[in-house]
């Protein structure tokens, strides 16, 4: 009889130590190890992919490394050697990966990858000295056209042949956007191109000294662009988004995506996908792009096949 009380305390105790698990934190998923490919230092995706990382730890006990890079173009690269389990990747890269075209279209298609969720604007910004006027403007300046690697480089590419422009125009660098930054200061370039989500931590740093505007891509060359290239919006930088900058600029984005590779467990990413959302606010509170994680944006303007256990948590709801 004793022993019996005993058993069946103890499988009470086993119910209750289990539902508190599903409810408060520990969520039901396999061992895993997860590896997130972000970008630059002073970007958003790094920024973003460590506050993910911070919460899965702590919510769900699961060991995560956070990983530095060039940007959308080597995250895929990441994904596709299996050197990441995720990736933060501009909805216009991941496309041409998908289908193997533009500039992966000697590596092929990749098709062992899916989209767990649209995230927020990129924008595609063009940071130059005071005194440059125009894109037009940039002829024969030293302009870094984004990292080795990154999202950033095929925009700077893309927007400046709708001006008419090619590398040959420009003195080209191949800068991270913390390195723009000092070499921005310290004289050794004239602009930069930064697709990222608006405020970008490296702008704000230099918006504040005044030496910075950011160019407007024009109303028929924005038109003309996303007639070509339709991952495109036009998009408003408002005049107060950073302090120092002075006046709006009008320009184009694309959309953050978070990437899963193929083998990732479905329920794993659903996980994932539930703690986006369920820690939306506490993220924004360091980082405002992920305040705009909404679930219509999150699957809006997807080009590639949503990840299962993403598409659950989106059926569920
Ligand atoms: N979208 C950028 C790129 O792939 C990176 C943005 C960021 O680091 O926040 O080039």
């Amino acid at each position: 009889m004793k022993k019996n009380i005993v058993i069946q305390g103890a499988l009470a105790a086993a119910i209750i130590l289990l539902i508190c698990y599903q409810f408060f934190g520990g969520a039901n998923i396999p061992p895993v190890k997860i590896r997130i490919a972000t970008g630059g230092s002073s970007g958003v995706y790094f920024a973003y992919g460590n506050a993910i990382a911070e919460t899965l730890e702590r919510r769900m006990n699961v060991p995560v490394t956070v990983i530095q890079s060039g940007g959308s173009v080597e995250n895929i690269r990441l994904l596709r050697e299996g050197r990441a389990e995720i990736a933060f990747v501009q909805n216009d890269i991941m496309t041409y990966a998908y289908n193997g075209t533009n500039i992966f279209s000697a590596e092929g298609e990749f098709k062992d990858f899916s989209a767990v969720a649209g995230l927020y604007p990129e924008t595609c910004q063009i940071v130059a000295r005071r005194e440059i006027d125009g894109i037009l403007d940039l002829r024969g300046r030293r302009v870094s056209v984004g990292d080795e690697g990154s999202g950033t480089e095929l925009n700077a590419l893309q927007i400046l042949g709708a001006y008419g422009m090619t590398y040959s125009d420009i003195d080209v660098d191949h800068l991270s956007f913390g390195a723009s930054v000092t070499a921005f200061r310290e004289g050794r370039i004239d602009a930069f191109f930064c697709t990222a989500g608006v405020p970008t931590p490296a702008i704000s740093q230099l918006a504040a000294e005044g030496e910075a505007r950011i160019l407007s891509v024009g109303d028929a060359h924005a038109r003309s662009l996303i007639s070509q290239y339709p991952f495109y919006s036009q998009q408003v930088i408002p005049s107060g988004a950073y302090p120092g900058m002075g006046e709006e600029a009008s320009t184009v984005a694309v959309k953050a995506t978070l990437a899963a590779g193929g083998k990732l467990d479905g329920q794993v990413v659903y996980e994932i996908v539930k703690l986006l959302f369920d820690s939306r606010d506490e993220i924004a509170k360091t980082l405002p792009q992920a305040g705009g994680l909404n679930r219509d944006a999150a699957i809006d303007g997807i080009p590639i096949p949503m990840h299962p256990g993403a598409e659950r948590y989106f059926f569920e709801r």
